[in-house]
Parts: C-alpha cells; sequence; structure tokens
C-alpha cells in the first residue's frame, strides 16, 4: 500500500518536472507581454480597494457595529441608518466577538472611512458601504473544492498515521463519523488498513469544515468494511456496497418473548429495599434460562458479578452507546470478546437483587444512563429499491473517481 503511495508521488513530482521543461515560461520564445497592457485596479470583497487605507481588527468581546466604527468618526445616527439599511441583508447583532473586519478609508487628510468588511465565518463576509449609501451586501470568497485519496496500514494510531501521510488529521473525525456503528476507533488496530476518498473545500488556502468522505474502505479485524456516500433525498447517508445503512438499529430488547416488568423510572419504590431509589434499567422478566442478546455489535468491557448485580455484562458497541445487562443465572462471554447483534451472550435469571427471573438492561448513551426507549436514534434504513440503480451508478462512478487517483 505504501509502496503505491511513494510510486503516486514520483508520480506527481515527475509531471510536474516535465511542465516545468516543456512548456516555456512567460516572455520566452518571442512571448512579450504588451507594452500596453491597461493597468487592473485592485479590488478585494468585491470593491474597489486600490489605494485606500486599510484598518483591520477583530471584534472583541461585547463589541458591537458601533464600538467599532466610533474610532472612524462615525456618527450614532449614521449607525443606526446603516444597520436599518443593512437589516434586509444582514441583521448586525449577529457580529461575533474574534470575527475578523477591515475599514478602508481615502487615503487622504479627510480619511473619510468607505468600507466595513466584517468577515461572517470562513467563506462568508458582509460589505458595509459607508459612503455616500449606507448599505450592505453579502459576499464569498471563493472555494476550492480538493478531491484526494489516503491510503494506509495503521502502525502507531490513525490520527499519527494520518500525518505520516500527509493526509488531515481532522479526517480521522469524519472516519469515525461514517462508521461510528461499526468500528470503534479508540481501538483500532496495528495492521488495520484504510482506503479513503474524500473531499475538503478550502477557502483563502484554509480548509473549511472537516473533510467529506465520498468513499472509503476500512479492514478492521481482517474485515473490509466499505462505504460509499449517497443521497436518497434525505440527505448524505454511507451506505455499503449492497445499499445497506451503515447505521445499525439497536434490537428493541434484549430478551425475546418477555415482558417490562418496571420501566425505566428516576423516582422508583424499589420492591426489595422498601425506598425510593431511581430505576436506571428497563426489567424484561422472562423464564430463567431464556438467552439474552447482544442488542448490537460491540465488544465486552465488563462481565463479572456483584452483589446487587448479579452475573452481569456490559457491551462497548461505540463511541457513543454502551449497554448492560444484569441478573443472569450464566455468563456467556468473556471481556475482551467481540459480540454481534443477536448473539447470546448470557441467560436470564435472579442473580443479585432481584425478585424473579428478570433482565435489567441498562443503556448508555456518552456515558449517561437514558431511557433507551426515549431516544430518538438516527435512521439506519437501506437505499430503498427505486432508489438501488442509481445508487449502483454512484457506487462506480465513485470507484473510478477515486481510481483516478
Ligand atoms: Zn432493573
Amino acid at each position: 500500500m505504501s509502496r503505491i503511495f511513494v510510486f503516486l508521488i514520483c508520480l506527481f513530482s515527475l509531471s510536474s518536472c516535465m511542465n516545468d521543461t516543456t512548456h516555456p515560461k512567460d516572455g520566452q520564445n518571442g512571448d512579450f507581454a504588451s507594452p500596453h497592457q491597461v493597468h487592473e485596479p485592485e479590488m478585494r470583497f468585491g470593491v474597489l480597494w486600490e489605494g485606500l487605507d486599510v484598518d483591520s481588527g477583530r471584534v472583541k468581546e461585547g463589541q458591537s457595529l458601533s464600538h467599532i466604527l466610533d474610532a472612524y468618526k462615525f456618527g450614532s445616527g449614521k449607525v443606526a441608518t446603516l444597520a436599518a439599511n443593512a437589516k434586509d441583508v444582514y441583521d448586525v447583532r449577529e457580529m461575533r466577538a474574534n470575527r475578523r473586519w477591515w475599514i478602508a478609508s481615502t487615503a487622504d487628510s479627510l480619511n473619510i472611512p468607505e468600507w466595513l468588511i466584517y468577515e461572517r465565518n470562513d467563506i462568508d463576509y458582509v460589505v458595509f458601504s459607508l459612503g455616500d449609501t449606507l448599505g450592505a451586501q453579502l459576499g464569498s470568497y471563493p472555494v476550492d473544492t480538493l478531491y484526494r485519496r489516503v491510503q494506509g496500514k495503521i502502525s502507531r494510531s490513525l490520527y499519527l498515521d494520518l500525518e505520516a501521510l500527509d493526509a488531515p488529521t481532522s479526517l480521522s473525525i469524519s472516519m469515525a463519523g461514517v462508521y461510528a456503528w461499526t468500528i470503534d476507533f479508540t481501538h483500532v488496530q496495528k495492521g488495520d488498513i484504510f482506503d479513503v476518498y474524500y473531499f475538503r473545500k478550502m477557502a483563502n488556502g484554509k480548509p473549511v469544515g472537516l473533510p467529506v468522505i465520498l468513499s472509503s474502505s476500512f479492514t478492521h479485524h481482517g474485515q473490509p468494511l466499505q462505504a460509499y456516500r449517497f443521497n436518497q433525498g434525505d440527505g448524505e447517508d454511507y451506505f455499503d456496497p449492497q445499499g445497506a445503512s451503515l447505521r445499525k438499529a439497536f434490537l428493541k430488547s434484549p430478551v425475546e418473548f418477555s415482558r417490562i416488568s418496571s420501566a425505566f423510572n428516576k423516582k422508583r419504590f424499589h420492591p426489595v429495599l422498601k425506598k425510593i431509589k431511581p430505576h436506571l434499567g428497563t426489567d424484561y422478566a422472562a423464564a430463567t434460562g431464556t438467552p439474552i442478546l447482544a442488542v448490537g455489535d460491540g465488544v465486552i468491557i465488563k462481565s463479572a458479578y456483584t452483589k446487587n448485580n448479579g452475573n452481569y455484562v456490559k457491551i462497548r458497541h461505540n463511541n457513543t452507546y454502551e449497554t448492560q445487562y444484569l441478573h443472569m443465572s450464566k455468563r456467556k462471554c468473556a471481556v475482551g470478546d467481540r459480540v454481534r447483534q443477536g448473539q447470546t451472550i448470557g441467560l436470564v435469571g435472579s442473580t443479585g437483587l432481584a425478585t424473579g427471573p428478570h433482565v435489567c438492561f441498562r443503556f448508555w448513551k456518552n456515558g449517561a444512563q437514558v431511557d433507551h426507549r426515549q431516544e430518538k436514534f438516527p435512521p439506519s434504513a437501506p437505499v430503498r429499491d427505486e432508489n438501488m440503480q442509481a445508487f449502483a451508478k454512484e457506487v462506480l462512478r465513485l470507484e473510478k473517481e477515486a481510481d483516478s487517483l
């Protein structure tokens, strides 16, 4: 993989070298610039910028438009008119601390301010005209989209390996997003292979936002997981080559044919302890020995016995979700095991603090226990039948594009 990469770099430097030698520089071979060349006046932010005195700075904490213009002998009446005239285009109350501004004034002794430019974000700015007509218009920097492909093998960490390949390290965040439901990126391993085709928006030579993955293959535990970006009308999403969503829904409950005997309740009266004790789980009653299923793919992070929990198991599914299963009569997994959704991880019992055979199912989201039945999970629907043809075409297109890089 790395040999291919080095080869690509050689190709690149070779071709640029050839460009230099085969194309004569301007001015050679009698290709002289015209002696009557017209001077192009300097423009910036879409306005005439030449010959103006320019001040610039950043909006300070608590500063408003009038604070900035104060130093330029711009009366408060004029500021109010400017804000009113600009209102339909831009609400000046939306100006934020730390954003950049420029004020261009005439270079004569009067030093009359003509333009105020306020940079709204890395791409968009507002041009306030301060001269004869007070008003505003919106503008944007030209945005370049760079398409790249990075291939590599994890040797230290994804972050460091991306850095060594001269790829943006923020690509690791984009990758973790694409594979949030399938790969735990805090546990990627040496030897895992990645091949990612992505684009990056650039304005003023700086990246804007995170790299966007178009297609990707990540080989984890020897198994390649492919992802393709596709929009079937309800937003961009990632699918495997068969059109299945990369997001996975959890099973509705960890036990089939069970009934909920006690719901998640922060003010529950505990039947054994005879006092108010929050119940941060959902109890599913079922006969002793009924299989308890992992509600999603993951890694076993706890398999133990304690006085209250009895035999219990905890699964880490991804960077966001963990689940725990209590009161088992028997555990059927060990710490470190990788389990699949629907796999039996233990059997229903009443070990620990329990009045009868049931599973106390607990659900963690970002480290906090939540009622999984109230959670809104992102959709995990596959590509719809009527879109499969378009999806197949998109997969081919992305593969061809990636191969050309
Ligand atoms: Zn419970």
